[in-house]
């Protein structure tokens, strides 16, 4: 292709844009049947307190199921559906039905039911209709707010001071808030001062890299250490050893989440681990 004319390759380019355009449409349309079929689905994957693994939250996970086949991963649908504006009515339904399984689980287990965690999208933060939509999920299933945490992501409140506003009204409503992947955009410590925060959860990519070099400790305590001495929860993603688990522990790392401990499941197994004594695999 670096051989052709400029012509050709802009004829090239130009193409391959429409072929991109054409597949989003057609991904569009499907997600939106989708959503009308029921063809979602949640599982949840927890949320553990160190050092013996006991389940104190669970985050929602969004799959889709066309057409009743296997599940196709979000990082290829959640994108188009924020393009479209889908995500805006689909992250209703997630909302709501993370709120009912909630509700379901604090009934039958009281005491030992989790903290809830719901990815919240830059579109569906810019909706001005997200917090009364929230307050109408909570109030809908019984739910206490202090028992949601909503995540987002730096990218999605850089898209605009209203995304800040629209946390800050969430935040008053009494849910938590999460930053999801922290440390990975270009201003994460910015953030923390204009974003009123409760949860850090610190990006796989850094809990990767322990066990390996000093340095690498070294930012994964003090990312730690900013939790700490902000008096915000802070949860380790992607632990998927149990010499992490330990490395973590001694770090001062309270939560953490990844497969080492439990991959995402659908809510009927989240009540099996509840009902029994709540440990997932314990680090010795
Ligand atoms: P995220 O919010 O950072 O979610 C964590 C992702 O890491 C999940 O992938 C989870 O399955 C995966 N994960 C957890 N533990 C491990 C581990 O030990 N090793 C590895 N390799 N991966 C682990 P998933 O479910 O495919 O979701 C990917 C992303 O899609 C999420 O990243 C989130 O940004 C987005 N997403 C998922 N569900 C929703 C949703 O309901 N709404 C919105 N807006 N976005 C969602
Ligand atoms: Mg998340
Ligand atoms: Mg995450
Ligand atoms: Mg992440």
């Amino acid at each position: 292709a670096g051989k052709q004319s400029g012509g050709n390759r802009y004829h090239t380019h130009s193409a391959a844009l429409d072929a991109t355009a054409e597949h989003h449409a057609h991904i569009a349309a499907a997600l939106r049947r989708g959503l009308e079929l029921g063809e979602f689905r949640l599982v949840y994957q927890p949320i553990v307190e160190l050092p013996h693994g006991i389940v104190q939250g669970v985050e929602a996970l969004v799959r889709w199921h066309p057409d009743g086949g296997p599940a196709v991963s979000p990082a290829e649908f959640i994108p188009v559906a924020e393009h479209t504006g889908l995500i805006v009515d689909l992250g209703a339904w997630i909302i709501d039905t993370a709120c009912a399984d909630a509700a379901a689980w604090h009934q039958r287990h009281r005491d030992n039911a989790p903290w809830i965690s719901v990815n919240v999208s830059a579109r569906q933060l810019l909706d001005p209709e997200l917090p009364a939509q929230v307050a109408g999920s909570l109030h809908r299933h019984g739910l206490e707010p202090r028992w949601l945490t909503l995540e987002i992501t730096e990218t999605a409140v850089f898209a605009g001071g209203a995304a800040v506003a629209a946390v800050q009204a969430l935040r008053e409503l009494g849910t938590g808030i999460a930053l999801d992947d922290f440390g990975t955009g270009h201003s994460s410590l910015t953030l923390l001062r204009t974003c009123p925060v409760t949860t850090l959860k610190v990006d796989k990519s850094f809990i990767d890299g322990l066990n390996g070099t000093a340095q690498q400790e070294a930012i994964a305590t003090s990312l730690s250490g900013i939790a700490s001495t902000l008096a915000l929860r802070a949860v380790a993603e992607g632990v998927e050893s149990e010499a992490q688990a330990d490395r973590l522990h001694a770090l001062g790392y309270r939560y953490a989440q990844g497969f080492y401990f439990a991959k995402p499941v659908p809510p009927d197994q989240i009540d099996g681990i509840l009902g029994a004594n709540r440990a997932l695999a314990a680090p010795r």
